[in-house]
This record gives structure tokens, sequence and C-alpha cells, in this order.
């Protein structure tokens, strides 16, 4: 029912209502497609429970908050004695809160940190991926938090100590050493002024100590910095090398992290991200002095998975508002909705997040079965840099597009769009930038024999959705050339996407996926390629049905 209020010269009409007070799974064919496909249907009435809470008027409304109250460091006291004490507004916590409660942050692990079965990583992606459409910034140190532990497994006692406070229900905000706590979050460190993607370059330094070590020097970007305990990179004396680094030392003094400045941030507004300088900080060694890139490795994996399902999640929701606004908005005494060329841009739309919503959620099963299938191991090597870059990247015009869709109410701040538009090129940028991501898959391509024969093997499936390919993949061969990256890449991961979701979605869509998207380069704009009307028509009901 359309919005019909009186006010004081006119009656507004023709306007939509809020999308809240909904079920974020029930209304999502193509996530419930993918979560069943992918070995978790019996978790669909949990999922539908979650999608209820988080899709709640309440939770828009906390989301709005927590980003138009964004935290403030308190560096010192008022005896000017130092506190490096940072305050999100109570919005932020309940968030925490909440996704503590659902576990997102340790529900992929068992309580001695080895990986919980099949299908923990497809439940959690899927509930991941509803609560980013909702509140973003909070997600960081929950991320963090669960990727964390993939880096503590090259200490499996340290591991088992920490994960009794990781993987608990209850939040626990205190400002206290950890073992005092009820639960901990972690954060991470690697970013200094000279170098982010280059890492090698960290000047940092860590000096053995009687307990650990001493690190000295200091982090450009160091996100959540209220987090426990952060992994950080420093130099020790065999080379660069993983830390863990309290906020409090032992014994129970506040730990030499001097928080400089908090970043102000295009978005990610709930979420603070810190500059701070190390002053002999107590720290542990996590894994070998030198190994310090190793050790972070399957820890990055697990980040750049979750950029992919955020980014996702943030189309979903922009797709989901547009599509609303033009089944109640009127133009020409016509609901938009009906409309053939805005029905063409939605559809278009609709595609665009069919894609990715099969090919995270097919990633998150890879993750799951890596263990105990070396192929599943190789898909989530190769696949996990070209789902963050493919989508990633996609995700900030997505949602543009999605934003005119509905006109100026798009363009205003009580609108979810505007958050979503300026929280989407983060997740490209951090966790391994858009070139970086390229640059990992060929050399995966390279040095991996099982990732390239995946990648032959998919296309060779593509034969089945559009006929001979003949030398369609031939620029996705060239896995020497840095320059071509982005197109062998861009195929790579559309590829997997229509390969994942021809075991979900209606035929149609996935041959109107790769007609439009794998025959030739997609239109730089959506709604400028053809969909058949019946497939469009699918494509909007599986977006959000009618009714
Ligand atoms: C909001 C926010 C929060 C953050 N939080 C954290 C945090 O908690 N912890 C942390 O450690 N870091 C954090 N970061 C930092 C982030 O991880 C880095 O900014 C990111 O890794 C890129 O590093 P850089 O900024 O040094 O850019 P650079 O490494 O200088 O890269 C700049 C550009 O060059 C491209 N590039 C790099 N190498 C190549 C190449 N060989 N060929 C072609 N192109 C290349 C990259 O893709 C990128 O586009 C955060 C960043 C932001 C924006």
């Amino acid at each position: 029912m359309a919005i019909a209020g009186r006010f004081d010269t006119h009656e507004v009409t023709n306007q939509s209502p809020p999308f809240a007070d909904i079920d974020l799974f029930a209304l999502d064919a193509p996530l419930q497609e993918a979560v069943r496909a992918n070995g978790a249907a019996q978790e669909a009435k949990a999922l539908s429970a979650f999608g209820q809470r988080w899709g709640t008027a309440e939770m828009f409304e906390l989301a709005r908050r927590a980003n138009a109250h964004p935290p403030e460091l308190e560096a010192f006291d008022p005896h000017g004695v130092r506190r490096d004490f940072v305050e999100f507004h109570p919005a932020y916590h309940l968030f925490m809160a909440e996704s503590f409660a659902a576990r997102l942050q340790a529900s992929t692990w068992r309580p001695d940190g080895n990986a919980a079965p099949p299908p923990a990583q497809v439940a959690r992606a899927a509930r991941f991926y509803m609560a980013a459409q909702v509140e973003t910034g909070h997600l960081c140190p929950i991320t963090m938090t669960r990727a964390g532990v993939a880096a503590l497994a090259a200490e499996p006692e340290l591991t088992t100590v920490l994960m009794a406070k990781i993987a608990a229900r209850d939040y626990d905000p205190a400002f206290r050493p950890w073992p005092e706590k009820k639960s901990i979050t972690l954060g991470m460190g690697m970013t200094e002024k000279q170098g982010g993607t280059d890492v090698r370059r960290n000047t940092t330094r860590a000096v053995p100590a009687a307990d650990g070590y001493a690190i000295t020097g200091h982090k450009w970007f160091m996100s959540a910095p209220m987090s426990d305990a952060f992994l950080v990179l420093a130099q020790a004396p065999g080379g660069l090398t993983s830390f863990l680094m309290p906020r409090f030392r032992p014994d129970g003094s506040l730990n030499g992290l001097r928080l400089q400045r908090l970043k102000d941030k295009l978005g990610n507004r709930s979420n603070a991200s810190s500059e701070v300088e190390f002053t002999d900080a107590y720290a542990l060694r996590v894994g070998e002095e030198g190994r310090g890139v190793r050790t972070i490795l399957q820890m990055v994996q697990l980040t750049r998975l979750d950029c992919a399902l955020a980014s996702t999640g943030f189309m979903r929701m922009a797709l989901a508002q547009a599509v609303q606004h033009c089944r109640y908005r009127s133009v020409f005494q016509r609901h938009l909705y009906d409309q053939p060329m805005m029905r063409a841009v939605l559809s278009d739309l609709a595609l665009e997040v069919e894609g990715a919503v099969a090919l995270v959620m097919r990633l998150a099963r890879a993750f799951d079965q890596a263990a105990s299938d070396p192929r599943e191991a190789a898909y989530a090597r190769l696949v996990t840099p070209a789902a963050k870059y493919w989508i990633c990247k996609t995700a900030p015009s997505f949602i543009y597009e999605a934003m005119e869709c509905l006109g100026g109410n798009g363009y205003v701040e009580e609108s979810v769009l505007p958050r979503l538009y300026r929280e989407a090129p983060v997740n490209a940028i951090w966790e391994g930038s858009g070139n970086v991501m390229c640059l990992d898959v060929l050399r995966a391509l390279r040095r991996d024999e099982e990732a390239a024969d995946f990648f032959a093997q998919l296309a060779r499936q593509s034969a089945s959705w559009l006929g001979d390919a003949g030398d369609l993949f031939a620029p996705m061969n060239d896995f020497e050339s840095e320059a071509k990256a982005r197109i062998t890449v861009g195929k790579l991961a559309t590829l997997a996407a229509a390969s994942a979701f021809d075991a979900t979605a209606p035929h149609a869509v996935t041959e109107a996926f790769a007609r439009t998207r794998l025959a030739r380069q997609h239109a730089a704009l959506y709604g400028a390629d053809e969909i058949e009307a019946p497939t469009g028509d699918a494509l909007l009901q599986r977006a959000l049905p009618e009714g």
C-alpha cells in the first residue's frame, strides 16, 4: 500500500512505503537458492529468523544513528594522562552485540581454533551478507576477529586460550585487559605510511624482551582501535614477523599504543580507523620470525571473502530499494516499474546481483570444503581475489545507478542509498586493492596447476551457455600480461559466477548473464543491454516478490 498522509497544504501521495519490517532472507530468492545449492538448506529457518531481526525498522534506524554519530577519540583524560580511548555511539555497540549473538565473529571455528564443519562458512556468509545490507561499519572488527584466528593458527596454545573469549556470544565492550573480559575482538595493523600493499617495507621494529617483544613504530591505518588485541607486522631480528599486541600489558597497565587521531573517512563512519604510534608496545610473536607475510596469508583470504560478501549485500539492498520504489512511484500515469526503460535498468541490476550472490555463496562453499578437497582449495585460492576484484569494483557504480532509480529521494541522506554509496569503495581498496587482486590471480594461474585447470574447465563449460565460444577467452590465457590482468580476472569472475548460478537459477537467467557479460563486454551502463521480457520479469520477481 502506498503512503498517503495529510499535510497542511496537500496530501502526500505517490511515495513508496519504507522498505523495513521485512525478512531479508524470505524476500531474496537468489540467496535462498544459493544457500540450498551450497549445502546449507537446513539453515533456512534460522536464516529467516536472522533476516527478520535485521530487517526490522528498528535495526535500520540504529544503523542510521551509528553512522550519524561517528566515534570520537579521547586521547587524554582531564589531567593530561593518556587514555587512548575511542567512544562509539551506543547504536554501534548494539550492532556488535547482535553480531556476537549470531557468532558472526567465530561461527566458522571450533573451540580449538580449527575449522568448523560444513556448512559453517555458507551459513555465516548468508548472515554476513544480510547484516551488511543494514550496517557495515561494525562488521570491520567482526571480520578481523574471525579472520585473525587463521593467523593465530601458527600458535595453537595461544589460540586455545583466546578462542574461549573470541567464540563467546556476549559482546563485552569494557576497556579492560582481555583476560578479565567475557569476550574479545581482534584488529589488524599492517599498513604504514610508506606502504600498505608492500608491507615488506614496514619500518616498525620488534626487539625481543623478557616475556615477549617490545615494538616501536607506527601504523597509518589501524581500524577498530578499541579491539582487545591486534595482529601487527614488524621487523624482528629475523625479518618481517607477525605479532599479537594487546591493548593492556600483562601487569594490567595500558600498553604502548598511542592513538594519534581518527581518520575522517568518506564512508564507514560508524567504524573508527586510527593512526597509531607504538612506543615499546608489548607483543607476543605469532609464527616464526621472518615468516610474517606467510602467517597472515590465510587470514587475508578470509577478510577478502568478507569484502566480497559485504559489497554483494550493498548491491542487494540498493536493488531492493530501487525495485520497491519503482513499484509504487508513478510518472506519466504509469508506475516506473512498468516503464520499459526502467524495467530494463532494474532487470539488468537484478542480473548483476544474481551473479554476485551465486558467486560469493559458491565461494563460501569452497572455504567449507577446502580442508577435505584440494580442488575446492584451489577454487578458493583462485576465485577469492577474482570475486573481491569484480564485486567490490562493481558495487559503487551499481549503487549509483540504483540511487538514480529513486530520483531525488535516493540522493537524500534519510534514504539508505547515500550511505551505501559512500561505503562501497573501501571494500575495493582495503585487504588488497583492485590491481593487487588481479596480480594475485595471475600468480595463482601461473603457479597453481589445479587453478589453471579449473579456469580451463570453466571456459569449456561456457560453451553450454554460449554455443561455440571460439576464441572468446583468448585474452584470459595470457597469464603473463599484467597489463591485461583486469581483462583476464574480469572474465574469470564472470565465468565463475555464471557457473555458480547455472546450478541454481533458471536456465534463462544464466543464459542472459552469459550473453550480456561473457559473450561481450557488459555495457558501461545498466539497462543498455537487452534482456528478453520474460527473463526480465522473472529476474524482478526473484529480486523482490510482488504482493
Ligand atoms: C577505511 C580504511 C581502513 C583501513 N583499515 C586498516 C586496518 O585496520 N589495518 C591495516 O593494516 N590497514 C588498513 N587500511 C589500509 C589499507 O589496507 C591500505 O590502504 C591498502 O592495502 C592499500 O595500501 P596503500 O594505501 O598503501 O596503497 P598502495 O599500496 O600505495 O597502492 C596504491 C594503488 O596502487 C595499486 N598497486 C599496488 N601495487 C601495484 C602493482 N604492482 N601494479 C599495479 N598497481 C599496483 C593498488 O592496487 C592501489 O590501487 C585501511 C584503509 C582504509 C581506507
